[in-house]
């Protein structure tokens, strides 16, 4: 019996993993500077919590959700985005309270599952780093929010990128907005496609969102959603461009996009990156926008929020195809060569001391001569050796070697247990 990974799913081997924790150090650092606090939330809820918020004509409701009933029949899902779990964390442990100061901003990293079809870039299970921001309507919050996932971003060295943005207004310019698309749409309606069609009465948005060519070229000339705005609508959108034009972020604005989601009202963008990981084409690795119905509809008070989610394996796939790749160094400060069982005992007790000491250090386990032990430690990039054998030991020395000028002193071992960094300077 072979056993196998389940498909659309990745093992995150020991070698690639300092990438991810690159990344998700990056993200905290950051995010401590934004005042954004981590909310850890369980990566199964109940079906209910994504069936009611994600739009029951959408992607992931309607072909992507992994769902099961548990040995209690409880409905569970295995989250796929990020969003509706806080929300509902939020509303059960009232986070609204007026103790609280407003905006209730947080983040949260990790899986996120979705039955797809897989491909580059596109797992069952993959990852997202996101933030939510809870309890401020303006658009100086849009605009920290766009501005974070930015910074982000271009932290990671990223130049090339694309801010598209859009407003899908209030309700009121929603429905306007819903009755104008079904007017243009219903002469097409034959032309949609199969998708398209069942979404074209049930949430005409949808369609705008459509993956399938000939819809794209149906909807190229739909109505645009800045026609039908209400004027406060119309004024938060301004605003935000206001704000965004005054911090020097540039933006282009796309009337057509929608989310995959029907929990966005107002703002809504995406970052794109037009990387060689995906044959230079735009591709979004960040995506969010505002949800000030969404708590409402979760059972809490009416309160505004607003979050992205960024894809990680995406953003991954980005790095790794700019022109240096993500390097990353892996430093080892001292390998300790130990020569015979004799000393055995005293490199073991040298490395556990360096390690005390604050250095990364490391020895041999397999009894190898000291050609091999040296040859590891260059390929492990040392910076310093320890040599030992029965000799050094009788005379309570060690051999101290820097790999960068080749320079050996003998040293006392009493002085690398007392303070290793003074034999350094
Ligand atoms: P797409 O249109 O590509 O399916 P989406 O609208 O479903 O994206 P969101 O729900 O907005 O995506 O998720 C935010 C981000 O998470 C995406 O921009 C992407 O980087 C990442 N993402 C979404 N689905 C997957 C997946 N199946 N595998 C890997 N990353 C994903
Ligand atoms: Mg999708």
């Amino acid at each position: 019996m072979k056993y196998q990974r389940p498909k659309g799913t990745a093992d995150i081997l020991p070698a690639e993993s300092a990438k991810w924790q690159y990344v998700e150090a990056k993200a905290r650092e950051l995010f401590k500077k934004y005042r954004y606090h981590e909310m850890r939330t369980p990566i199964f809820e109940s079906f209910e919590v994504f069936s009611r918020t994600s739009g029951e004509t959408s992607d992931i409701v309607t072909k992507e959700m992994y769902d099961f009933y548990d040995k209690g029949e409880r409905h569970i899902t295995l989250r796929p985005e990020g969003t509706a779990g806080v929300v509902r964390s939020f509303v059960e442990n009232k986070l609204y309270g007026p103790e609280l100061q407003k905006p209730v901003k947080t983040y949260y990293m990790g899986p996120m599952f979705r039955y797809e079809r897989p491909q580059s870039g596109r797992l069952r299970e993959f990852h997202q780093i996101g933030v939510e921001a809870f309890g401020v309507d303006s658009p100086a919050l849009d605009v920290e929010v766009i501005a974070m996932a930015i910074d982000l971003l271009e932290s990671f060295g990223l130049d090339s990128l694309k801010l598209a943005l859009n407003t899908l207004g209030d309700n009121e310019s929603r429905q306007a907005y819903r009755q104008a698309l079904i007017d243009y749409l219903e002469p097409f309606a034959d032309q949609l496609s199969d998708d398209s069609k069942e979404r074209l009465h049930k949430n005409p948005l949808r369609v705008l969102d459509s993956k399938d060519k000939k819809d794209q070229e149906i909807v190229a000339d739909a109505p645009s959603i800045l026609d039908y705005l209400t004027p406060a609508a119309t004024e938060h959108f301004e605003t935000l461009k206001k704000l965004l034009d005054d911090l020097g972020i540039k933006y282009e604005v796309d009337p057509n996009m929608v989310r995959g989601l029907d929990y966005y009202n107002h703002t809504i963008f995406e970052i794109m990156s037009d990387s060689k990981a995906f044959g230079g084409k735009w591709t979004t690795v960040c995506a969010g926008g505002r949800y000030n119905g969404l708590v409402e509809q979760l059972g809490g008070p009416e309160t505004p929020g607003i979050g992205f989610g960024l894809g990680v394996e995406r953003l991954l796939l980005v790095l790794d195809a700019t022109e240096n790749g993500l390097q990353l160094e892996d430093p080892l400060d001292v390998y300790v060569v130990g020569i015979g069982q004799s000393v055995n005992a005293e490199t073991l007790k040298l490395v556990q001391s360096l390690r005390h000491q604050g250095f990364s250090a490391d020895r041999d386990y397999l009894d190898r001569k000291p050609k091999g032990q040296f040859k590891t430690a260059s390929r492990l990039n040392a910076k310093y050796t320890l040599t030992l054998g029965e000799t050094e030991l009788a005379e309570q020395k060690a051999n101290l070697k820097s790999m960068e000028t080749g320079e050996e002193i003998s040293v006392s071992l009493a002085d690398i247990y007392a303070n290793f960094a003074g034999l350094l300077a």
